[in-house]
């Protein structure tokens, strides 16, 4: 199944909403990284949050959404822009927790106390930085903070990811409901209330329903236009003159002492795991060019 995003507004009730499946990325990128099935859990539903906020950018805008708690998993790092593109890697890929009672992975003790940042690049200067302490540690509900303290936009976000036995994810998806303004209070409580009635995303995915179907069991007789349906995918942005970049950045001194104890560089992609060599010669120009 392909990964695809649909985009549609009620005018009636005066909010939009997005929704998502994304297995398919979301196996490529863990297959990357190695993941261990909490690990996977976890990195896939911050893939599924990372798509939902990416498709609400502008044309050419990128976001990085950084999930960092005490829990062992460490950091969750996602990257989207508006494009439908995303990457994203996870600090210790080989986290397996115990499942929890109804057999799901246990997201929420994997990432433990901490915050959600998300910084935009929004083609300023600097970029758009706001971050939330996370509320809950279950990623839908903290995007769902997020959105609220951070953009002050009344939104619900629902996340769901169902990881199989061998440890690949089965089903993701994602639905994000925001109200706009002006906003019509009633109709969105109304909209969130026959959500929760719904059974979790990857359930719905799981019994063959398309998003164009969920969106149409979810709103009943609300009635809305479905603007835009278009394919999500995963595509790493590092080259090998990026990463000269990164490495150019250890300055003279950081080269020069590379270049002494090991001959060479090798420099790894976080994002894809991707490796790039410096040889001898790439780093004696790197010097050269530093000390110009
Ligand atoms: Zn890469």
């Amino acid at each position: 199944m392909n990964d695809y995003i649909i985009r549609a507004i009620s005018k009636e009730a005066n909010v939009r909403v997005l929704l998502c499946s994304n297995a398919h990325l979301a196996n490529k990128i863990c297959d990357k990284h190695g993941t261990a099935a909490t690990a996977t859990a976890a990195l896939t539903q911050a893939l599924t949050g990372g798509a939902l906020l990416g498709a609400m950018l502008k044309v050419g805008h990128r976001l990085a959404m950084r999930i960092e708690g005490n829990g062992a998993l460490g950091k969750l790092i996602v990257e989207a822009d508006s494009y439908g593109v995303l990457r994203g890697y996870v600090g210790d890929p080989t986290l397996n927790l115990p499942l929890l009672a109804d057999g799901t992975q246990n997201v929420a003790e994997a990432i433990g106390v901490g915050v959600l940042t998300v910084a935009k690049d929004v083609k300023l200067k600097e970029l758009h930085v706001s971050s939330v302490a996370l509320p809950t540690s279950e990623i839908d509900q903290d995007i769902t903070q997020f959105l609220l303290q951070s953009e002050q936009i009344p939104s619900d976000v629902r996340i769901g990811v169902t990881v199989g036995k061998d440890g690949r994810v089965v089903h993701a998806g994602g639905m994000l409901l925001q109200s706009m303004p002006p906003h019509n209070a009633p109709a969105f409580v109304e909209l969130v209330k026959k959500v929760e009635a719904l059974p979790p995303m990857d359930e719905m995915l799981a019994d063959g329903q398309t998003l164009k179907e969920v969106l149409a069991r979810w709103f009943g007789d609300v009635e809305y236009d479905l603007l835009e349906e278009r394919p999500l995918r995963f595509q790493c942005s590092c080259s090998y003159e990026r990463m000269a970049q990164a490495l150019s950045s250890l300055g003279k001194g950081g080269l020069q002492e590379l270049l002494e104890l090991d001959g060479q560089a090798e420099v790894d992609c976080q994002f894809c795991r991707q490796s790039y060599i410096f040889d001898g010669d790439d780093l004696r120009s790197m010097i050269d060019d530093a000390t110009a």
